[in-house]
């Protein structure tokens, strides 16, 4: 079990949460992390005491340390603050809650400082997938999955030591605009995407939610976490969020794991494996529920869970891609500077635009990146 961390992101929905199952279980918090949440970090700072705290944004450094001066709390800034967090002596464990492709620089630096790694940052598989788990290979540390889905498949396998797995079947709670047709998308506005039926997550992955462009990312996800092709991973539509993925195995038994939809849950899975200890989420009241649903997802109106299974059958840089494309597009809709129909239009735009590449390093990777975004953000 985890006895140390260092808490990337921990300003943010994840990384609220994971201090709380922090707090329950005594795990020492010794670095945070964040952009430019000053305030909220300053709070957390004085609260749980790490040794030190890095903030990406120069500014909300200096703010933080002028604030922070009374303590002996270092505080870093940039980059290299946020690679010192993740690289950090005294965690065993770092837990990445960063949003976006900018949390695969950092979960790569821990790797190789030797440390576990409890990732909820998604987009470090979808953009770096095999540098991210050859890495962990060759270090001999573990990624223990936060996101619900792929911590309930991960807990699914184990009844079978990984053995004998027939498909990976994905959950999905179709997110704020299940049912509706593209005609209905039109005009949608950011409030209206940012209602999500069951969780209350970051801006960024509640948009992801809505497109299902989340979905693809965790579709890619489980694609590395787990070694299974995308033809093996189902996606199912289950609008309560209580069955939070399943696993069929050979003899067509399926083994689905449930809960609330706490992300308490999953997260202190991956902080207290293989132990089991109480949870401040609560009890799973079925009766209650009364009622579980399940259908197939609605790929044309969704067309980014599409786009993002055609790039992971294509492999390469083409996760990578559509995952810069995404993120500078939610950008725009987020800032009101285009439609909701038009995140996926840029995201199959990127996707098709790119003529392949046999290179897959760090730096190709970095460089479709910014490329790709570039391109959107003009
Ligand atoms: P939030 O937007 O709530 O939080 C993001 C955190 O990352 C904040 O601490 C933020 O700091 C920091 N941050 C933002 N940009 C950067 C950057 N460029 N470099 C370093 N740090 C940065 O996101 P969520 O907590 O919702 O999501 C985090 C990750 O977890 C995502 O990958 C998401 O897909 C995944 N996830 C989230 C779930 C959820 O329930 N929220 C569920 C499953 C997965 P600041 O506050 O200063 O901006
Ligand atoms: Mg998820």
């Amino acid at each position: 079990m985890t006895k140390n961390i260092s808490l990337l992101g921990s300003t943010g929905s994840i990384g609220v949460q994971t201090l709380d199952v922090a707090e329950m279980h005594g795990i020492r918090v010794s670095a945070l992390t964040a952009n430019k949440s000053v305030k909220l970090i300053e709070e957390q700072a004085r609260k749980f005491r790490p040794d030190m705290v890095a903030m990406l944004d120069r500014e909300a450094a200096l703010k933080l340390k002028i604030a922070l001066s009374d303590t002996d709390i270092s505080v870093y800034e940039g980059e290299a603050g946020i690679k010192a967090a993740a690289e950090y002596e005294k965690s065993d464990t770092v837990v990445n809650a960063i949003v976006g492709v900018a949390g695969l620089l950092p979960t790569l630096s821990a790797i190789k400082a030797g440390k576990n790694i409890a990732l909820a940052n998604k987009e470090t598989l979808v953009a770096g997938g095999s540098i991210v788990t050859a890495a962990a290979k060759q270090y001999g540390v573990k990624i223990y999955p936060v996101d619900s889905e792929h911590s309930a498949i991960f807990q699914c396998l184990e009844c079978s030591q990984g053995r004998f797995v027939k498909k990976l079947i994905l959950t999905a709670s179709g997110g704020s605009f299940f049912g509706k047709t593209r005609k209905e998308l039109e005009n949608v506005t950011v409030e209206q995407a940012l209602k999500h039926p069951n969780w209350s997550m970051g801006k960024k992955i509640t948009i992801d939610s809505a497109t299902m462009m989340n979905k693809g990312l965790e579709v890619i996800e489980a694609s590395w976490l787990f070694g299974v092709p995308d033809e093996k991973i189902d996606v199912l539509i289950h609008r309560q969020s209580i069955i939070h993925s399943m696993v069929q195995f050979d003899d067509n038994a399926v083994i689905a794991q449930l809960g609330t939809a706490d992300m308490r849950i999953p997260i202190q899975y991956a902080l207290t494996y293989p132990e089991r200890l109480p949870s401040p989420a609560s009890e799973l009241d079925l009766a209650e529920i009364a009622e579980l649903t399940f259908s197939k997802p609605d790929y044309d109106t969704f067309e980014c869970l599409a786009i993002c299974r055609e790039a992971l059958r294509k492999g390469g840089l083409y996760p990578a891609i559509a995952n810069a494309a995404n993120e500078a597009a939610v950008q725009l809709f987020l800032e009101g500077k285009t439609g909701f129909l038009q995140i996926g239009e840029l995201v199959g735009k990127a996707v098709s635009d790119f003529k392949g590449s046999d290179s897959l390093t760090l730096d190709d990777i970095i460089q479709a990146d910014k490329e790709t975004r570039k391109k959107i953000l003009v």
